[in-house]
C-alpha cells in the first residue's frame, strides 16, 4: 500500500474532525494529519482508515479510534524528548503518534503475535521506540522507570499500583479505568506522596488483561 495525496486529503479531514469535537493541540492534530493510519490496518480495510471508529487488528483487539488516541496525547502533555511508557502497543498507531510528538517511547504489548507484528512494521517504516517489550504492562517497566508519562491504552479495572510510582514528580499517567464502560483519568504526581486525580468522559477499550503467572 502506498500513500497518496488522496490519503493525505482524507487525513486532513479527520483532523478537523477531531478538532471539532474538542481537541486544540496543535502538534497532535498535526500528527493527525502526517501519520498513514490507513498503513496500519490490513490492507483492504483502507476506506475505514479515516473514519474516526476504532477498528479490529486482529487478536481480539483493536486500533483505537482517532479522536481517542488524539485526545489521550493531549492529557499526556508530551514535551519534546519526553521519556513515556504505553502500555498496550497493538496496531502501534498511538506509538506513532507519542513519536511523532518526539518522545521517547517504551511500549509494551502482552499479544505475541501483535507484537511481532507491529514489530516488522515498525522495522518497515523507520519509526524507532526506544524500546518494544513483549509483556504484561500492569507491571510498568521498573527498570527504565521514572517516566514524565504513562499511557494506557486498554480499559483498566483498576488503577496498576506500579504505573503511579513509576511516574517522575511532575509526570502524568492517562489511563481510562473501568469495567464495561471507561472513565478517561489523568494522574498528575505532585510529589513524593501526592497525586492529583482528574476524571474526563466515558470511553470503550478492550480490556487490560494481567497476566497472574
Ligand atoms: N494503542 C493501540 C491500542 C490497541 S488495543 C492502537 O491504537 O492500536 C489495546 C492493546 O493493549 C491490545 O493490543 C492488547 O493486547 C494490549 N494489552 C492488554 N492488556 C495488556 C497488558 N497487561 N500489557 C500490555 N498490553 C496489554
Amino acid at each position: 500500500m502506498k500513500d497518496t495525496h488522496k490519503h493525505k486529503g482524507m487525513r486532513n479531514n479527520l483532523a478537523e474532525i477531531v478538532a471539532a469535537k474538542g481537541v486544540t493541540d496543535k502538534k497532535v492534530l498535526e500528527a493527525i494529519k502526517t501519520i498513514p493510519r490507513h498503513l496500519f490496518l490490513d490492507s483492504g480495510f483502507e476506506d475505514h482508515a479515516y473514519q474516526d471508529k476504532a477498528f479490529p487488528i486482529g487478536a481480539d483487539q483493536t486500533i483505537s479510534q482517532p479522536y481517542t488516541v488524539a485526545f489521550q496525547s493531549e492529557l499526556l502533555e508530551v514535551k519534546p524528548n519526553a521519556k513515556i511508557l504505553e502500555i498496550g502497543t497493538g496496531s502501534g498507531y498511538q506509538t506513532a503518534v507519542l513519536l511523532h510528538l518526539r518522545a521517547k517511547v517504551y511500549t509494551i504489548e502482552r499479544q505475541l503475535e501483535l507484537f511481532k507484528t507491529t514489530r516488522l512494521f515498525f522495522n518497515k517504516m523507520h519509526y524507532r521506540p526506544k524500546k518494544m517489550i513483549f509483556g504484561d504492562g500492569y507491571k510498568g517497566l521498573p527498570e527504565e522507570a521514572p517516566f514524565d508519562g504513562i499511557i494506557v491504552t486498554a480499559g483498566a479495572p483498576e488503577v496498576p499500583r506500579p504505573l503511579l510510582s513509576q511516574l517522575k514528580v511532575g509526570g502524568r499517567l492517562v489511563i481510562p479505568v473501568g469495567v464495561d464502560e471507561q472513565i478517561m483519568t489523568l494522574f498528575e504526581r505532585k510529589s513524593e506522596k501526592e497525586f492529583e486525580k482528574k476524571e474526563f468522559g466515558s470511553f470503550r477499550f478492550v480490556p487490560l488483561l494481567e497476566d497472574k503467572n
